[in-house]
């Protein structure tokens, strides 16, 4: 809604991204370790499914620059709050 409305900031986007990728890599880990053994081998879907999740925490910049751009809007937050 906040991106329709274009007042979605870098701090909100980060975030979100960061929380996506985060929660998307534990749970499809939580779905491979109830498979067992058998979930890391090709032949099953969830194998392939966590693979493709871990991506998430790297590409469109990685987990750790969003928690970087989130940061430095903490700072200035905290920095015009000082005024
Ligand atoms: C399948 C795939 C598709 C992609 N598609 C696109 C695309 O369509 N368009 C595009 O532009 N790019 C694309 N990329 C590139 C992707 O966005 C980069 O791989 C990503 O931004 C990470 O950059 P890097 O690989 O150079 O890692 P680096 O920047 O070398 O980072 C390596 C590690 O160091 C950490 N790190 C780096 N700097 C800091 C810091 N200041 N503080 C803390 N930790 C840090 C990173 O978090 C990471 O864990 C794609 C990559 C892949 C694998």
């Amino acid at each position: 809604m906040e991106h329709v409305e274009r007042k979605l900031t870098a701090e909100t986007a980060a975030a979100a991204k960061l929380y996506v990728s985060e929660v998307e890599g534990w749970v499809v880990d939580e779905c491979l370790q109830l498979h067992g053994g058998a979930g890391y081998m090709d032949e099953y879907e969830i194998s392939r499914l966590y693979a493709d999740a871990r991506i998430s925490r790297i590409y469109a910049g990685t987990s750790e620059i969003m928690k970087e751009i989130i940061g430095r809007g903490l700072v200035w937050t905290s920095a015009e709050g000082l005024r």
